[in-house]
């Protein structure tokens, strides 16, 4: 229970220092990737108990509420695997995150199973594959697919129309695993392994338990402060959910993604909390990203105020290695805005380079941009690639440029 008290004075001073440093955002991306908040997903609750920290960060800098407080309540089913996880290949004990993930959506699996193994990318295996799907599989035999990503559903689809499972199926990856949340259960069991780990191996003890949360209840935090003008709203936005744990010792830290977002938002909040800006200034952050959007589509259908109202919005997610610059996702659609965005960076030199794109459903911008309110979506561009593993940490994160970028972001809201 040290570390609130050490955030909390560390906060003070960056606070009472006028410290509109990047110690204040290092500060909140450690704090937000320690083990307290178990990688701000659903085992222990450890999202729940980000969104306590961030109101507290709310709170310590006064910012507005729109109703009686900071946050609403939503709720989504979710799958998790919250117990000890047990997997030996040819008796060697391999550990999860690192060497192998289980599919978000997989339900119980526990025995002794014989790899039987195919290369999906040699056509001569392919075809002794689905003769094997065509003439049925052992109790015992786990189907391992070389080559595959768990994304590829042909082979599930052939299985199930010859109505011949094997009883899990295995995929690999050649460099990265890389792990997601799952609002539904599989049907089958699977696991995605670095392929080196278990090429030509025999066999398999395997023990994953499940646990399936029918409703799990998030929160959207909201804040704002006042402008001089109050007829329209400025919105920065960010996630703060990310993956949480698998087993009792894999935990995914989303540093880049999206803890370096939540921190840059903090740190506008902290900006204009102390320079009163011309248009009323929303802070908003939201759970349930990495789920599919959830905290974000809950907001636009019960938002806590006029989203008619909002004059820009700007979603921040993966903010941490900006060396390379930024990209801005709805750019083409906001053209005039992208502009503005690039001729002041232009003009001010800030970041090696101001990139366009085209529409994406891929953060918490999607669903304001549907609903036709001017919205764009930034993330930094450059990085070790560290994404949705157990390696996204905070001293993966180089936040270099990171000032620039909020700095580029004060001068383009003046110019909105
Ligand atoms: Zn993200």
């Amino acid at each position: 229970m040290k570390r609130p008290l050490i955030t909390l004075l560390i906060l003070c001073v960056c606070l009472i220092s006028g410290g509109q440093d990047l110690q204040y955002a290092k500060t909140i991306i450690k704090d937000l990737c320690s083990t307290e908040y178990k990688g701000r997903g659903y085992v222990g609750n450890g999202v729940n108990q980000a969104a306590d920290y961030l109101e507290a960060r709310f709170d310590q800098m006064h910012l507005r509420k729109f109703g009686c407080n900071y946050s609403q309540r939503y709720s989504f089913p979710v799958n998790t695997h919250p117990y000890k996880i047990r997997c030996d290949i040819d008796k060697e004990a391999k550990a999860a995150g690192y060497d192998f993930l289980v599919d978000a959506g997989c339900p119980d699996i526990k025995g002794h199973y014989d790899l039987i193994h195919f290369n999906t990318k040699d056509s001569l295996d392919k075809i002794l594959l689905y003769k094997k799907i065509e003439k049925g599989f052992l109790a015992d035999d786990a189907l391992v697919l070389h080559h595959q990503s768990y994304k590829d559903k042909s082979v599930y689809d052939s299985c199930k129309e010859y109505g011949h499972f094997p009883a899990l199926f295995i995929t690999t990856e050649d460099k990265k695993l890389t792990h997601t949340i799952s609002r539904s259960l599989n049907e089958y069991p699977s696991l995605t392994f670095i392929d080196s780990t278990i090429l030509n191996k025999d066999s398999m003890e395997i023990d994953v338990k499940h646990e399936w949360i029918d409703s799990f209840t998030c929160k959207n935090l909201m804040g704002y402060i006042k402008g001089k003008k109050t007829d329209s709203l400025i919105v920065f936005s960010a996630h703060y959910d990310h993956l949480g744990m698998q087993g009792i010792s894999a935990m995914f830290p989303g540093a880049s993604d999206n803890a370096s977002g939540v921190s840059m938002v903090l740190y506008l909040a902290e900006y204009y909390s102390r320079h009163r800006p011309d248009y009323s200034i929303a802070f908003l952050l939201f759970s349930g990203e990495e789920a599919g959007l959830m905290g974000s589509h809950y907001f636009t259908e019960h938002p806590s105020f006029d989203l008619k109202k909002i004059r820009f919005l700007i979603n921040i997610d993966i903010m941490g290695n900006a060396e390379k610059g930024i990209v801005v996702v709805n750019g083409e659609e906001y053209r005039k805005q992208f502009d503005i965005l690039k001729s002041l960076n232009d003009t001010l030199k800030l970041l090696p380079e101001v990139r366009i794109r085209g529409k994406a459903k891929n953060s918490d911008h999607y669903y304001f941009s549907e609903m036709g309110i001017p919205s764009v979506f930034i993330y930094s561009d450059g990085g070790a690639g560290f994404y949705h593993d157990v390696f996204d940490v905070a001293n993966s994160i180089n936040l270099t440029n990171y000032e620039n970028v909020a700095k580029l972001l004060i001068g383009f809201v003046k110019k909105l």
